[in-house]
Order: C-alpha cells, then sequence, then structure tokens
C-alpha cells in the first residue's frame, strides 16, 4: 500500500466540495456541514500483565451533531490518529444522511494492535476508554453512541455497556449507549451479518440495472459475476458468503497474509475453515496463492470489493485496476485522485456512504429497540400468523384445495426479529440506491458524487428548517 499524498480527511473534503458544486446552498451553511464539530484526544495507561505501563492513545471524534445522538464505530489499529478519526466520523454523517438515519456521524479509535494484547489487556482498555468518553460526555444513548469498526466486536461492545450502566446507574435506556451488542445484552438479531448483508444487497441492485450492466460490458444480474475480495474480517466474510450464495463466484480472496485466487471459485466457508486451521488462507487446496495480498486488487474480475480499510486503490494501482466495477465494502478504500483515475477508465465505484451503511442502518434498529424495550416481532409475531391462516383457510374452502401443513405454517409464518431487521436493511438499501442513481442521472454526476449531494441536501434542509442557534 503506497501513502497517499494527501490526508484522508482532505480526500473526504475533496469529495464534499466536488458533489457541494451541484447543489445551490449558501457557502457559509456547506463549511459548518463539512466541519468537524468536536474531537477529544486522551492518553491513558495500561497496567500489562506482565506488570509494565503502556500509554494508550484514544480519540473520538463527534463531526456533526445536526441530529443527536452521533454515531460511529470504535476502531482499533496501529493506523488509529487523528486525522483518520476525524475523516471517518465525516463518512458516518453523510452515510447516515444518505440513508435516512437520524444521527450526526462521529468516530473513535484506539492506536493499538489488538493481536499484541491478552483478552484482559483489550477488557481494560476497553473499560479505560469507554470511562474517559463518559467523562467528557463524549458517550451516552441520547449524545454518542458507539458500535464496533475494524478491530472491534461484540465483545468490546458488551464491556462498554457495562462500564457505561456502572457509571450511570438507574438510567432506564443505558442498553442504547452503544451499538453492536450480544443479544443477552440488548443487541439485535443480524447486526453482526449487517454490512457484508448490506453490501450484497447493494451490490445486487447495481447489477439489476440491465443498461449500467451492458455500458460495463456485463451481463445483467449477479449471478456468475467474478468477484475479489479484500478483506475477510466481518464486512468481508460476510460480504463474500452472501454474494456466494447469491450466484456470484469467488475468484480471489484477500487477507493480511497473502491471497488466493481459482477462476473456477472460492468456498468462503471452506477458506475460513483452512484459514482456523493453518492460520492462513494460503495453501488452499486447488487455489494459486499469492503473497502479496495488494496484487488481488489488481486480478481479472467484474466485481472487486475492497473490505479492509481505507487507501487501497490510490493513483498507483488505479490503472492497472481491471475490475468493471469497483465496490466500497470498507470506509475510503479509493483515494480521491484514484477515483478519478477509475472513473475515466469507464469503471463504475459504488460508493462506501452508500455500499457499507448496512451496518449503522441496522445500529439504528437496535438503537430503537433498546429505547422500546421490547424485541421486534414480539407483540405482533402470533397475530400475523393467526390472520394468514385465517385467510388461507378461506382460501383454501374456496378453491376446495388442501396445502400440506409444513406448507401452510411456512406460509402463514409471522414476522420475528431477524425477518423484520433483515426486510428493514433491504428496503434501506434498495430505495438509497434508486435515489442515487436517479440523482446520478440528473446531474450527470458519479454515484459518489450522487451520494453526497443526496447527504449535502438532506443535512441542508435540516438547519434551513431549524435555524442556527444564535
Ligand atoms: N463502524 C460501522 C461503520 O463504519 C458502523 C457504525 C455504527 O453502527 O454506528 O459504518
Amino acid at each position: 500500500m503506497s501513502v497517499p499524498s494527501v490526508p484522508f480527511s482532505e480526500q473526504v473534503n475533496r469529495y464534499f466540495d466536488r458533489a457541494a458544486a451541484h447543489t445551490r446552498h449558501d457557502p457559509g451553511l456547506l463549511a459548518q456541514i463539512k466541519a468537524c464539530n468536536s474531537v477529544y484526544h486522551f492518553t491513558f495507561p495500561l497496567k500489562r500483565d506482565d506488570g509494565s505501563i503502556e500509554v494508550i492513545h484514544g480519540w473520538r471524534a463527534e463531526h456533526s451533531t445536526h441530529k443527536l445522538p452521533t454515531k460511529g464505530g470504535i476502531r482499533f489499529a496501529p493506523s488509529v490518529d487523528e486525522d483518520e478519526v476525524k475523516a471517518l466520523a465525516a463518512l458516518m454523517t453523510y452515510k447516515c444522511a444518505l440513508v435516512d438515519v437520524p444521527f450526526g456521524g462521529a468516530k473513535g479509535g484506539v492506536r493499538i494492535d489488538r493481536t499484541r494484547y491478552s483478552q484482559a489487556e483489550l477488557e481494560r482498555i476497553t473499560r479505560r476508554y469507554t470511562f474517559e468518553l463518559f467523562s467528557k460526555n463524549f458517550i451516552g444513548t441520547g449524545i454518542d453512541v458507539p458500535a464496533p469498526d475494524y478491530g472491534t466486536g461484540a465483545q468490546e461492545m458488551a464491556w462498554i455497556v457495562d462500564t457505561y450502566a456502572a457509571l450511570a446507574p438507574n438510567q432506564i435506556d443505558s442498553a442504547g449507549c452503544v451499538t453492536g451488542k450480544p443479544i443477552s445484552l440488548g443487541g439485535v438479531r443480524g447486526r453482526t451479518e449487517a454490512t457484508g448483508r448490506g453490501v450484497y444487497f447493494g451490490i445486487r441492485e447495481v447489477c439489476k440495472v440491465a443498461d449500467d450492466m451492458r455500458a460495463l460490458g456485463l451481463a445483467p444480474g449477479l449471478e456468475g459475476k467474478r468477484v475479489v475480495v479484500q478483506g475477510l474480517g466481518n464486512v468481508g466474510y460476510h460480504a463474500a458468503k452472501f454474494l456466494q450464495d447469491g450466484g456470484a463466484v469467488l475468484v480471489a480472496l484477500a487477507e493480511r497474509e497473502g491471497a488466493i485466487e481459482n477462476p473456477r471459485g472460492l468456498d468462503v466457508e471452506q477458506v475460513m475453515a483452512h484459514r482456523r486451521e493453518t492460520g492462513s488462507i494460503l495453501g488452499f487446496p486447488e487455489a494459486r496463492s499469492i503473497p502479496n495480498p495488494a496484487a488481488a486488487l489488481e486480478l481479472d474480475c467484474d466485481i472487486v470489493v475492497p473490505a479492509a480499510l481505507e487507501n487501497q486503490i490510490t493513483a498507483e494501482n488505479a490503472p492497472r485496476i481491471r475490475a468493471r466495477i469497483v465496490a466500497e465494502a470498507a470506509n475510503g478504500p479509493v483515494t480521491a485522485d484514484a477515483s478519478e483515475i477509475l472513473l475515466k477508465r469507464g469503471i463504475l465505484i459504488v460508493p462506501d456512504l452508500f455500499l457499507n451503511a448496512g451496518g449503522v442502518i441496522v445500529s439504528y434498529f437496535e438503537w430503537i429497540k433498546n429505547l422500546s424495550h421490547v424485541r421486534f416481532g414480539r407483540m405482533g409475531k402470533r397475530f400475523e400468523e393467526a390472520s394468514n391462516l385465517r385467510i388461507l383457510e378461506v382460501v383454501q374452502d374456496l378453491t376446495g384445495r388442501r396445502l400440506e401443513p409444513e406448507v401452510l405454517s411456512r406460509i402463514a409464518s409471522g414476522a420475528g426479529e431477524a425477518d423484520l431487521v433483515n426486510s428493514g436493511l433491504e428496503d434501506t438499501m434498495v430505495l438509497a440506491y434508486a435515489e442515487i442513481r436517479e440523482i446520478a442521472r440528473r446531474h450527470d454526476v458519479d454515484l459518489r458524487s450522487a451520494a453526497f449531494i443526496r447527504s449535502i441536501d438532506n443535512i441542508a434542509l435540516t438547519y434551513e428548517q431549524r435555524g442556527i442557534f444564535p
């Protein structure tokens, strides 16, 4: 990976400016929308298991408080710094505005390589990080609500909610102080897979449009599309799995240790099992091993899905990308310069703002669940089932035909939590794609600019209707 010459937050601002030029909002208002409202950098000591003391750096950026709470993940990675956190927080603002999730954008990070710490050390880091946020009013159900991101998951979210509840006792809504929690602590079904599932819905929608596919020299539909996925973390793994189930062929998969390629297709479950057994995806049976994972991005395929970190496709490797579609499952995987090169080469970029929004969409559902204190579907599932059965009874009586009991109960079944979450996610992704595609056509711009235009319009509307606090 080559280091981009332009800082990440500057890249996001370039995207913003390019889109803002297609709007008619007051330049001062645009500057306010773009500005990061607050950022908190702190250090704290970690007592390591061997008794030594290490200074840990943590950040939380709240990019936009035009809607509250602010929302965004917490990342554990050696790359974390103030610029990265601010850029990612800005992307959260635009992402939420794009998909009509009523939050401002935020992001947090701890500069650590999590593989160098024991479980007990990670727990101490997470709890202390939460304490630091709490003491500066940077976390709370109506203030700022973290979630998992690169290098964190449900376990860290469990420690966060526990620490928060201890610091703020007797708050009836405290479960909503963080999302991505285990189900037993107020998490929602489908959150773990949400970003990957959203990536699948997004790519499926893109591939559905026959005219757009024809313009790229591809057949319509996901079936048979040759896909490369870079990164098999939570997002990459689930995206690969849903794409495979949806009929795509995974021709290459890449992880830290390298990449594997098989033009006939790789089974992602088997690859993950191989990695668990051997510690690496390399050496997977019947696949060609490629030691440099970055090379996977340049393989011949229809769709390349960078699903790891930012700045993966830069001006350096953009001319060598052979995919027809670059699907941004990660945040900021394509630099602004690279984006221009790819677009000039006629490659379709499906932007991160849209494509990886599934995580925060389902986080929103989890937060609603926490505020309402009831599982989705709990009140209606049986009722729905019973009324469907009544209708089916009438239809059977009228037609004189009887259905098998299993078929009957499958058709009649009411929606449970997972069904509702997945349906809400699918609906949001389908609508968002239709909207950005329409904006792209209207303004004759790429999908990323279209996504930014919609976000900027939505945020500006909030300010315009509400006015600026004196
Ligand atoms: N970290 C995820 C993202 O970048 C999810 C954020 C959230 O759910 O708040 O979108």
